[in-house]
């Protein structure tokens, strides 16, 4: 189903214009408008869902598989040595289009995208807290 006023419904609509990279019966891959490396895509599932947790499994795997294959045709398109694949789920975690959605982001040595990796870590006793927590709510 589509969400009114949701961008990505609309592209997948053609009411709004993309750069169409691929596209199937349940998956649109297009390049994204605020590129942070030239060839960076969007894959979107055709149907809305919000986020990652919200979208059926089956549905995440034609995504997913998707993304895969973008990834090897950007890294032969753009000469590229790596990529990442990306998916912000919520605005604390900087989702700003509530359509979920992989980045597909093609990376260089030294490019300098994702500069910090901001690691820490755990007191003693607290990854195993965190990890009870988790596992209680699976
Ligand atoms: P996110 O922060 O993960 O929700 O990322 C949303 C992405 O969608 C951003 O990288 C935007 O540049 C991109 N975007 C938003 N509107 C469009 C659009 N009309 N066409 C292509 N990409 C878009
Ligand atoms: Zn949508």
């Amino acid at each position: 189903m589509a969400e009114s006023g949701c961008v990505f419904c609309s592209i997948v609509a053609g009411d709004v214009p993309c750069v169409k990279v691929y596209e199937d019966m349940s998956v649109l891959a297009f390049l994204d408008i605020g590129p942070v490396s030239e060839g960076h895509t969007l894959v979107i599932p055709k149907t809305h869902f919000e986020t990652l947790d919200a979208c059926p499994a089956e549905l995440l795997s034609k995504m997913a598989a998707c993304a895969g294959r973008i990834a090897r045709a950007l890294v032969a398109a753009v000469g590229a040595k790596g990529y990442n694949v990306l998916c912000n789920n919520g605005k604390a975690a900087g989702q700003l289009v509530g359509h979920v959605h992989f980045h597909v982001i093609p990376r260089r040595e030294g490019d300098g995208v994702f500069a910090r990796w901001p690691a820490r870590k755990y007191e003693p006793g607290r990854a195993e807290e965190i990890t009870d927590k988790i596992r209680e709510n699976l």
